[in-house]
């Protein structure tokens, strides 16, 4: 993607800065000359921020601005290791309200709504974020956080939510508990916000038809202010990214080379106003691409596609590259398979396991069904595995994000 002259002063700007007081970005750069810093090829040269540097970073290694200016710490929820902490400034909260207020706009969302927020509030961004879009916009918030579906349902129905903010996964948990309640007829949602977990056509469908809803995408990551710093236009394809605060770019997640637009390969995002942790060329670990050109809906806003899957969910089985995408992808095409799968990778006697979970529909024959899958995985994707249909609600459902591949090999 091609820097505009504002954001390349922009940056210029921030990186001196950072440079100059004794902050994370002193160390990270000693030995640059970054007054020779001329232009985007320049930039482009600068080493990579990686989620590693923050946290070796902890706990307050990343403040870049004066303590007296900070006034909250967010936290990203780590599942191994020492978290990352980052430091925001009252603008850093501001601007971040302001993106997130965008966010419910592009997705039609007015101060007449009321927005049921299903995410956990605390020290990761995710209920925070929604609910301070939410204030800024001046629609009314009903900030449930996460778990308790009986109350969950009981608030949606009495205070007529109009917005359900959640994760894929919990929007699937609340549409099956809905259908199966039988109260479909006193849901009075219009829209779900979904966070930005890998979620396939599929999923996406089911969730939409059952909760009769719209489906918008939103990106957003805690190292990078949170969610709300991108999110889908009502033509569904791809997500605006609000470039006057975060600048995109797409490389190749093994060697780092910049990819063409249009292919795919690592999100990297530098932070254009961010105080209190401002980033330069982080590694978000995210597989999308940019999507070239305008959006038929009008905004001028950059676009990225909806996630593909993430770096560290790629496994290697039997010297083959797998994505999650691509087994969804399968799938989408099976008959009688839903949305729902897992994958558990073993090694036995010198030989690697691939074992594909796969909810059916009632009806299905699991036979004929697993049959069907074994040659068409082999097919597409070039390797024999092993498959086990289950039946509809055996797969586990979360709040949090839903992990579909288990690599028992290490
Ligand atoms: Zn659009």
């Amino acid at each position: 993607m091609k820097m505009t002259q504002e954001q390349f002063d922009i940056i210029k700007e921030q990186i001196e800065k950072l440079t100059q007081r004794d902050c994370f970005y002193k160390k990270k750069f000693e030995g640059i000359d970054v007054s020779g810093i001329k232009c985007q090829e320049d930039f482009e040269k600068l080493p990579f921020t990686w989620k590693g540097d923050l946290r070796e970073a902890y706990p307050l290694g990343l403040m870049a601005a004066d303590e007296e200016k900070i006034v909250r710490i967010h936290s990203s929820s780590g599942t191994t290791g020492t978290p990352v902490i980052i430091p925001y400034t009252q603008k850093d909260v501001d601007d971040w309200a302001e993106m997130f207020a965008r966010c419910y706009k592009m997705a039609g969302i007015t101060s007449s709504d009321r927005i049921q927020i299903t995410p956990g509030y605390g020290l990761w961004t995710a209920g925070i974020g929604f609910q301070l879009g939410a204030e800024r916009l001046g629609a009314m918030a009903v900030p449930m956080g996460p778990g308790n579906t009986d109350k969950q349902l009981r608030m949606m129905q009495d205070m007529k939510s109009t917005v359900l903010c959640a994760t894929s996964s919990y929007a699937l948990l609340l549409a099956e508990e809905i259908e199966r309640r039988g109260i479909g007829d006193k849901i009075c949602l219009k829209k779900g916000v979904i966070g930005s977990e890998r979620w396939g056509e599929k999923m996406r469908r089911r969730i939409a038809n059952e909760l009769g809803v719209e489906l918008y995408d939103i990106y957003g990551l805690t190292e990078v202010y949170g969610p709300g710093i991108g999110v889908s236009c009502g033509e569904n394809c791809g997500m605006h990214m609000w470039d006057d605060f975060v600048y995109c770019e797409v490389v190749n997640p093994k060697t780092g080379e910049l990819v063409p637009d249009g292919e795919i390969g690592e999100l990297v995002i530098t932070t254009l106003k961010k105080e209190g942790a401002p980033l330069i060329r982080y590694r978000t670990h995210d597989l999308t691409r940019i999507l070239p050109g305008e959006c038929t809906c009008g905004s001028k806003y950059p676009r990225i596609d909806v996630i593909l899957g993430r770096t560290d969910d790629m496994v290697k089985v039997k010297g083959v590259n797998i994505f999650p995408s691509q087994i969804e992808d399968f799938l989408s095409g099976v008959d009688g398979a839903s949305s729902e799968y897992q994958v558990m990778i073993d090694h036995l006697n010198g030989r690697d396991i691939f074992t594909l979970f796969v909810e059916v529909d009632r009806e299905v024959d699991k036979r004929e069904f697993e049959k069907r899958v074994l040659s068409g995985f082999k097919n597409r994707i070039g390797i024999s595995i092993k498959c086990k249909p289950v039946d509809i609600g055996d797969l586990p459902r979360s709040e949090k994000k839903t992990a579909r591949i288990y690599d028992n090999r290490y």
